[in-house]
């Protein structure tokens, strides 16, 4: 056990934060404002060599560990949700998810330039009618020759405009159950593809998230993503990866909180003195720090095991669930703490509160990761060794498996 950052890792931060206070916190109120992603933010991360921070060098990657990763999406969202969740689709949920179950030909054709951040990647699971239950979608693809033509709407999926290539799940088999759905790899170019952004979003206003609609997609079938009935596996896998980076993403939010809340302490005056010695405006404070550690202590166990090869669906909910209420409850006693001022755009904290909600929500909500926790105690659920698992760091040369 070490709990000190390797000199890598703090360079990647100290690059982040520099980034973050330098290229998005100056601007990111008025992108919030507007409901502008500011789409040449991932053309800095590519030049930052952020896009691809943990798939290995032989794909295009900075072949850092996982941890890594979790440290730029924590340095991401101590600026903004927005850029944090755009790294979350495209390397946590789309471009790991490839490392882990694509062939050869796909990592070469797909995750390279996704990795090298020449392309975006993005994830289509939700629906209009299922979320939380996956089983439930209704998109399917029938096979055609050498083609499945998909047909169906997604919703809710981030960089929804942006992304050049999605994962997209879709029933081959809806007698099969959840083990009829298969994953296919999507480009945007593909005729019959189309997307839509949503307006009106509560938070991550400076992010882009809409509907993706599929009419008689021609994939070729070597676009398909592991094999045939695989699909769910493979979406709860990726969750993993989603999950991971969206729980340090959350520790960020967490820190943005306490930083502008200790700020707003010392400067603000009641009674004849700082309201950071007022007990209870304290207490606050103290409930941040202690979410913020206790997050970052499950984020980096789960990372730890990510190192190690090992499976960690059951760490990595428990980090998503905490960091994320934490986060939430940490966004709402900073507004607390900035009292009316707290309550309009003055200061950054309202954001922080509209943006907090979505992660509570998306990659499983709350109320399944508690569900799911308790299912573990219980012994209703266990992890079984995948097929096939994400690599082990440090990296060899990862050999194409059969
Ligand atoms: C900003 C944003 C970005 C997103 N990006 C993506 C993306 O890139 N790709 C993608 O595929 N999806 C994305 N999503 C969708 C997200 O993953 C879903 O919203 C989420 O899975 C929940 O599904 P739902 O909204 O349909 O809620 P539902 O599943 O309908 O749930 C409604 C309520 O019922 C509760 N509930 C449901 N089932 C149970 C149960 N068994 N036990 C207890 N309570 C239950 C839920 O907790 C919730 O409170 C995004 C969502 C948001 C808000």
């Amino acid at each position: 056990m070490n709990f000190e950052l390797t000199e890598e890792q703090e360079m990647v931060r100290k690059v982040v934060r520099k980034f973050v206070d330098q290229e998005i916190n100056p601007y990111i109120q008025e992108w919030d404002e507007k409901g502008h992603f500011e789409s040449s933010i991932m053309n800095r991360l590519a030049d930052l060599d952020l896009m691809g921070v943990c798939i290995p060098e032989q794909y295009g990657g900075s072949g850092m560990d996982y941890n890594t990763l979790a440290i730029v999406c924590e340095e991401l969202e101590r600026g903004d949700t927005a850029f944090r969740t755009a790294v979350s689709v495209h390397t946590g949920l789309n471009s790991m998810t490839l490392l882990q179950w694509g062939n050869e030909a796909q990592k070469q054709k797909y995750l390279i330039p996704q990795a090298k951040g020449e392309k975006v990647g993005a994830f289509g699971l939700t629906e209009p009618n299922a979320g939380s239950d996956v089983a439930s979608l209704q998109t399917t693809a029938i096979q055609e020759g050498d083609y499945y033509i998909l047909n169906g709407q997604k919703t809710w999926i981030s960089l929804c405009d942006h992304a050049d290539h999605f994962l997209v799940f879709a029933y081959t088999d809806k007698s099969q159950k959840h083990k009829g759905i298969s994953a296919f790899i999507v480009e945007r170019t593909m005729e019959g593809f189309s997307s839509q952004a949503i307006k009106g979003k509560l938070g991550i206003r400076a992010g882009n998230t809409g509907e993706l609609f599929l009419d008689h997609v021609k994939v070729p079938k070597e676009n398909l993503l592991g094999e045939e009935g695989e699909g769910f596996k493979i979406a709860m896998a990726a969750l993993d990866n989603g999950r991971f980076t969206v729980a340090a993403g959350a520790c960020g939010q967490i820190l943005a909180c306490l930083e502008e809340s200790v700020k707003y302490c010392h400067e603000r005056k009641t009674f004849g003195k700082e309201i950071g010695k007022h007990q209870l405006v304290q207490q606050m404070l103290a409930k941040m720090e202690a979410g913020y550690q206790m997050s970052r202590l499950l984020v980096f166990r789960a990372g730890e095991l990510k190192n190690q090869g090992r499976r960690n669906t059951r760490e990595t909910s428990l980090a998503k669930w905490q960091a994320c209420d934490y986060a939430n409850e940490a966004a709402n006693d900073a507004v607390q703490i900035h009292g009316a001022y707290g309550y309009s755009h003055e200061y950054p904290v309202e954001r922080f509160l509209r943006n907090s909600k979505a992660p509570v929500i998306y990659e499983g909500t709350r109320e399944i990761h508690t569900v799911m926790q308790a299912e573990y105690v219980l012994g209703y659920r266990s992890d079984k060794t995948l097929s096939r698992s994400l690599p082990a760091w440090p990296y060899d040369e990862v050999k194409e498996e059969v």
